[in-house]
């Protein structure tokens, strides 16, 4: 892809997602974009960090941690973020500590108190967001609706060296966007619900390529996007 048909679908998201967030009646940097560029070479995250994109999601572990190395040399004074989108393996967590600035997948007590305690040795407060099961189709990685409250009360109380921002989750896929709608609803109410509890999160990590403005609509923070941006993998 030119840097031009890049730099052309990044302005169309981005203006989709202003847009979106207008017809909700909310400011538009109330919206942030996390461009995934899990299975592309580090040679688009470089033409995308050229263009002013800085967050970017991983589904894996090694490969953020090696393209990290190859932007941060190559752009030593802007601040790049990462950001885990993946499910994280338990034998992955302190790599995964060194090298992402959020997680987005948090989907067990044990997890967690792993998560913190690699935090606690490399001096870092990690955030998290807790990735929450909204279907019952078994392929969905994510906590149970029934565990989140317990789960986000062991983090608040006990891990010192996690701060816990919001919740992340992934509706089934619909050729129709708007069946997406009922999940993303159902995950802002499963925060509202932790408000009441005096658990207050700011962040929804929800909105695909094929749903992020529907997302946006029902109270998306955060939106990952790849192939909208990045063309299919
Ligand atoms: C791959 C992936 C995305 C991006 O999907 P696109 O359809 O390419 O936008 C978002 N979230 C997660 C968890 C993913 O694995």
């Amino acid at each position: 892809m030119t840097p031009d048909n890049l730099s052309n679908r990044i302005s169309n998201v981005l203006r989709r997602v202003c847009h979106a967030a207008m017809r909700a009646g909310r400011p538009s940097e109330s919206v942030r974009l996390v461009a995934v560029t899990k299975h592309f070479p580090v040679s688009v995250v470089s033409e995308a960090v050229g263009l002013g994109l800085r967050v970017f999601g991983e589904s894996y572990v090694g490969e953020a941690a090696a393209k990290r190395e190859t932007i941060l040399m190559e752009n030593p004074l802007s601040s790049v973020s990462w950001h885990l989108i993946g499910h994280l393996q338990r034998n992955k967590v302190k790599k995964a500590v060194a090298v992402f600035d959020c997680i987005h997948s948090i989907d067990s007590i044990a997890l967690a108190a792993e998560v913190d305690a690699h935090a606690a040795r490399a001096g870092k407060v990690q955030d998290v967001l807790i990735q929450v099961k909204l279907s019952s189709e078994d392929t969905k990685t994510g906590i149970a609706e029934e565990g989140v409250v317990a789960l986000a009360e062991q983090i608040m109380s006990i891990h010192k060296n996690l701060n816990l921002t919001g919740l992340m989750a992934m509706p089934p896929f619909f050729e129709d966007p708007e069946h997406s709608r009922p999940y993303f609803r159902r995950l802002r109410e499963i925060r509202d619900a932790l408000g009441s509890r005096g658990i207050v999160l700011t962040e929804l990590s929800m909105g695909m390529s094929n749903d992020f403005e529907i997302a946006i609509e029902e109270g998306a923070t955060m939106v990952r996007v790849g192939s909208e941006i990045f063309g299919s993998r």
